[in-house]
């Protein structure tokens, strides 16, 4: 019997498990290994600034070996539809992101029970807690917690079991890995309203060039293969791949979308619906909700729920705002205005003896 059993070890299950009283009996349960085999999160990898800026608030400092070579200050942005280009300057911190959820995983306190390559397959709730099914490297056990935590990322099994009925907008996030053959390695992030309503990226990333995308369910296979073709026309080396990933990914559309939990279990990071709907950068608010949980948690409060949803106000008002930016960048009229006039975008200057 533990008092507290967090589902998922991606950047919210791991910090909360960092955070937590150690008076309290933890148990972490993942479907990835420490290895390297099996289950990798796909991801783009880049820490925005908001990342860093919910990193350093813990004082904690990044070891170099999470780090992947280029480190890029510039996005190109492409509207495949109008053919402008735009830069615009970023800050990012360009990752492996295995590695950092590996990191981030190596600063659990040691009194946390940690359940790797095991996959929560069925929750149920009596008497006053809950009790989890896992498949443990192959082997069924159960486990039992008064508290549970939904780390566990898009496709949340937590989210489903507290709220079947509820749908939120998601995507088919696809992305393949290439040699790297560009001469000036770079970070693209591509509009294409013909393929999605969402956006594509590009990145390199230690020897490999990543492209993936955002696609609607229905046929994402053949948008991502048809937006492949386009992106060769200009000039982005797509062959010999490498490997590929999916999975789902969250993009909240109304406040509504963002659930918190009830009945003394909690959702943090994207299982909440916390991931930005105009960037799907999710770091920061994996991070950000872990730790007002684990404020909550710590403090005893009567009535956890309620305070950890009033705990996530700002969190979920800072979100609303990127929905209502969206249009301008999604919107084919508006991002046409926004790129022809050029708004905080930067100039590349060409050196004239390349
Ligand atoms: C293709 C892609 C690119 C992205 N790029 C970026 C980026 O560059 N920067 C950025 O900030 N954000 C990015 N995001 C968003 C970001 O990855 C997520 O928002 C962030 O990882 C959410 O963290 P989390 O801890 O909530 O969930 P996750 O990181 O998804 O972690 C969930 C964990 O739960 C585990 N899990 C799931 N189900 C179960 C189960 N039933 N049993 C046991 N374990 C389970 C998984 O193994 C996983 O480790 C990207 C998303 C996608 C899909």
């Amino acid at each position: 019997m533990y008092d507290i059993a967090i589902v998922g070890l991606g950047p919210a299950g791991a910090t909360l498990a960092r955070l937590l009283n150690r008076n309290f009996h933890v148990v972490v349960i993942d479907k990835k290994r420490s290895d390297g085999k099996g289950f990798h999160k796909p991801c783009g990898g880049l820490l925005a600034l908001d990342a860093q800026k919910a990193i350093s608030q813990f004082d904690l400092t990044l070891p170099k070996d999470v780090l992947v070579d280029p480190q890029i200050f510039a996005v190109r942005s492409i509207d495949l539809k109008t053919g402008i280009i735009r830069h615009y300057q970023r800050f990012y911190i360009n990752l492996d992101r295995y590695k950092f959820d590996l990191w981030l995983k190596s600063l659990i306190p040691d009194n946390v029970d940690i359940f790797e390559d095991s996959e929560c397959t069925r929750i149920e709730y009596y008497n006053g807690s809950y009790n989890l099914q896992l498949v443990c490297s192959g082997e069924t056990k159960d486990i039992t917690a008064k508290y549970i935590v939904g780390a566990d990322g898009a496709n949340s099994i937590v989210r489903r079991f507290l709220y079947p009925h509820k749908k939120i907008r998601s995507y088919i996030a696809i992305q393949q890995w290439f040699p790297e053959k560009n001469l000036n390695p770079f970070y693209s992030c591509v509009f294409d309203p013909e393929n999605t309503d969402c956006y594509s990226w590009a990145i390199s990333k230690d020897g490999y060039f990543i492209f993936g995308g955002a696609y609607p369910k229905n046929n994402c296979h053949m948008r991502f293969e048809n937006q492949k073709k386009r992106l060769k026309e200009w000039g982005f080396c797509l062959e010999e791949v490498q490997k590929t990933e999916c999975c789902l990914v969250l993009r909240p559309s109304m406040l509504n979308d963002f659930c918190t939990g009830k009945d003394n279990a909690f959702l943090i990071g994207e299982a909440a619906g916390f991931i930005s709907p105009s960037s799907l950068e999710g770091i920061s608010s994996a991070i950000n909700s872990a730790y007002y949980l684990s404020e909550v948690l710590n403090a005893n409060e009567v009535n956890p729920c309620f305070a950890y949803h009033k705990k996530t106000f700002k969190l979920r008002l800072k979100l609303y705002f990127k929905i209502l930016k969206c249009p301008f960048m999604y919107f084919p009229p508006l991002r046409r205005f926004v790129m022809t006039t050029g708004i905080n975008s930067i100039n590349i200057i060409k050196n004239i003896n390349e």
